[in-house]
């Protein structure tokens, strides 16, 4: 049974962790939660029926209302950057889930890595802007890192512990959003409401707009790379609009395997507390007769011009991705906010890996030089 901290419990990722739990609950017994603070009287819900040592909330004020909230219970409530590194530093865990969005989840990650814990990645950013030195510190630190994303889990079964050397190629899947055969001039008018519906998968606001704006198979390029430690030329984006096939590998002599499934988050979680166990079905079962027939497809480059940049900056190395990454998270935030349009997204992305062209590009850097880049933006 693995003992967990789960980052970000109150998003799409987080509640999915504690339903596969109420599912399986031999799976996980989970020893602290951590939130940003948004969502108390959910994150109260959960430490009720969880019953974790510690619960971390970033905002002081939340902190403040879920103590009270919480003082007929021996639950202890910490807050801030600190409180989130306390649950990360526990000593009764042996696994961190990073389901929190942003870059934000990076010192976190660093400091679970530091206290030895298996990490099961979700917060993708984290590793797309610091890719470099979260897999340096864990190789050093013997740490491992299992990968929650859909395609990075596909991924990560395909290979079943096979190196980089016996790859020829990523087969990167993706739904294609809602906007897949729309021109550009459809796009320039895209309102929130409209971005943020997904044809296939309910997830939280940011990575659903990544989603419609294809950044997220670009920031899972850069994802993949690190995981996987192949080249950029290497991966390859298939648009697979019925999202069954979550991924597949193809090896140096032309064997390509791919991993299959209902597109249901809970499995590629499952996958990730219980490996390298398979446990029971949390989910519907996939019936292929019913999701028949499956389509690939190549994705609009031109139109879609993340999948170009996301490649760019991964060529480039360095803290170009960290670049990328962090003009993507604040584009969409000012998407979101309605002070920007939807095209706008990525011209901000662009124009910021313009503007920090002068860069030195070696994979070596600090973590200091990684949030200094989030705060330059
Ligand atoms: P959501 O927006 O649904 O949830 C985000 C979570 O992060 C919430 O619990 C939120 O807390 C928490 N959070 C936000 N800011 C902070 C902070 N400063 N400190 C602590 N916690 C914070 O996101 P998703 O679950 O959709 O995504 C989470 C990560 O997983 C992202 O990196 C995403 O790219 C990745 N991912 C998601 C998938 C999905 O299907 N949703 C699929 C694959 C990857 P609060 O509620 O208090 O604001
Ligand atoms: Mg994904």
């Amino acid at each position: 049974m693995r003992h967990i901290v789960l980052l970000g419990s109150t998003g799409s990722i987080g509640t999915q962790t504690l339903d596969v739990i109420r599912h399986q609950p031999e799976c996980a017994k989970v020893e602290a939660l951590a939130a940003g603070g948004g969502r108390i009287p959910l994150l109260e819900e959960q430490t009720r029926e969880f019953m974790p040592r510690l619960v971390a909330v970033y905002d002081e004020k939340a902190a403040a209302d879920l103590r009270v909230r919480l003082q007929d219970t021996p639950v202890r409530v910490v807050s801030g950057m600190a409180g989130l590194l306390e649950a990360c530093a526990m000593e009764e865990a042996d696994m961190v889930v990073t389901a929190m969005v942003g870059m934000i989840g990076l010192e976190p990650t660093v400091e679970a890595i530091r206290r030895h814990k298996t990490i099961a990645l979700a917060n993708k950013e984290t590793l797309v802007c610091a890719g470099a030195l979260i897999m340096r510190m864990a190789q050093e630190e013997g740490v491992q890192i299992l990968p929650v994303d859909s395609e990075h889990s596909a991924i990560f079964q395909c290979l079943d512990g096979r190196g980089p050397e016996t790859v020829r190629r990523i087969l990167l899947t993706a739904s294609g959003g809602p906007f897949r055969g729309w021109t550009w001039e459809q796009l320039v008018p895209v309102r929130p409401e409209q971005a943020l519906k997904h044809p296939n998968w309910s997830m939280g606001a940011k990575i659903t707009i990544d989603s419609a704006t294809m950044m997220n198979k670009g920031l899972e390029m850069i994802e993949a790379k690190w995981l996987f430690g192949v080249r950029p030329e290497q991966i390859e984006v298939v648009v697979h609009p019925q999202s069954i096939v979550h991924s597949a590998v193809e090896f140096t002599n032309g064997s390509v395997i791919a991993q299959m499934g209902v597109p249901d988050m809970r499995l590629p979680i499952q996958e990730a507390l219980e490996y390298p166990v398979r446990g029971a079905l949390t989910v519907e079962p996939l019936d292929l007769f019913q999701k028949s027939p499956l389509t690939f497809e190549k994705p609009d480059e031109e139109v879609f011009r993340s999948i170009r940049l996301a490649r760019e900056a991964l060529i480039k190395g360095g803290l170009y991705p960290a670049v990328f990454n962090a003009a993507n998270e604040k584009a969409v935030a000012e998407f979101l906010a309605g002070t920007i349009g939807f095209t706008e997204i990525f011209s901000r992305v662009e124009e910021a890996l313009e503007r920090y062209d002068a860069l030195p590009h070696p994979d070596v850097y600090t973590l200091e030089d990684v949030l200094e880049i989030g705060r330059s933006i």
